[in-house]
């Protein structure tokens, strides 16, 4: 049978990968521990983070990307809390629901765990869950306390507006979500606008200055964690694209189809489609 993977990055951190699409990270403090992220709700990732702990949990969002939220119905009676720009985001005109967890996995499971899209989509929860959630609003230099250990919240607008990093310095970890992982999506804006990258450039340089704070980013898809480096391969990108010095162009890759530039290990979908 198909199972998430649990896998302990550092002391009282695990990784939960969901079936290889998407990634969540359960982290304990002295008296609580905390989910970042709650996958797109296949199978009960919450039972998979309480065989790790026993402490009662929170939940952390980095985005309201469905594919981030969509497990959330299994933690109603959760505090839980996410930046209030990201209250209504969707991706792609997808919600919270089975019908883009069916999309999802039909679109990313032949990329990402081909082989095992039919076990998947028996994965889908029947009945329709309801995932609409209430939440506490975090902002830039929140900071969450899970019993001597801290996360500092770290605003991060560019993939979504209301996008949070949260810094853990006890393990020198940044939890990056979609802000930083090895393939980043910025949607396509009228006319071709440059703001968003703007905006996304901005972004990365607040999160390299703190680079003395951390040295690893987990992040929220494929390998759990990777070097720090790869901000400043994303830095040097959105300069380029921005100064003229680096083009991109269109191309249709797996499931993603828009405009796209690569600098060192870093790969930005700038006007993105699908
Ligand atoms: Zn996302």
């Amino acid at each position: 049978m198909l199972r998430q993977t649990i896998t302990e990055i550092a002391g009282g951190t695990w990784c939960i990968n969901e079936f290889n699409l998407v990634n969540a990270f359960v982290v304990e403090g002295d008296k609580r521990a905390a989910i970042i992220d709650t996958g797109c709700g296949l199978g009960d990732i919450r039972k998979v983070a309480e065989s790790v702990t026993e402490k009662p949990l929170s939940v952390f969002l980095t985005h309201s990307h469905p594919d981030h939220t969509g497990g959330i119905y299994h933690f109603k009676d959760c505090s839980i809390y996410m930046n209030d720009e990201d209250a209504s985001a969707e991706i792609f005109g997808f919600k919270r629901d089975n019908e883009f967890r069916k999309n999802y996995v039909k679109s990313r499971g032949p990329v990402r765990n081909p082989g095992h899209v039919e076990e998947m989509l028996s994965l889908i929860p029947s009945p329709e869950p309801d995932c609409e959630f209430s939440f506490l609003s975090i902002d830039d230099g929140s900071v969450l306390d899970l019993g001597n250990r801290t996360f500092e919240c770290i605003h991060t607008p560019g993939h979504t507006e209301g996008s949070i990093c949260f810094l853990d310095t006890s393990r020198r970890i940044l939890f990056s979500g979609d802000t930083v992982n090895n393939s980043i999506i910025l949607s396509r804006q009228k006319d071709n606008n440059t703001s968003l990258i703007e905006k996304y450039h901005k972004t990365l340089a607040k999160l390299w200055e703190r680079q003395t704070d951390f040295d690893v980013l987990a992040i929220g898809h494929e390998t759990a964690v990777i070097d720090k480096a790869l901000i400043h391969d994303y830095l040097r990108l959105t300069e380029g694209l921005l100064d003229g010095t680096i083009k991109g162009g269109y191309e249709e890759k797996g499931f993603r189809k828009g405009d796209v530039a690569r600098f060192g290990k870093a790969e930005l979908w700038y006007q993105c489609d699908q």
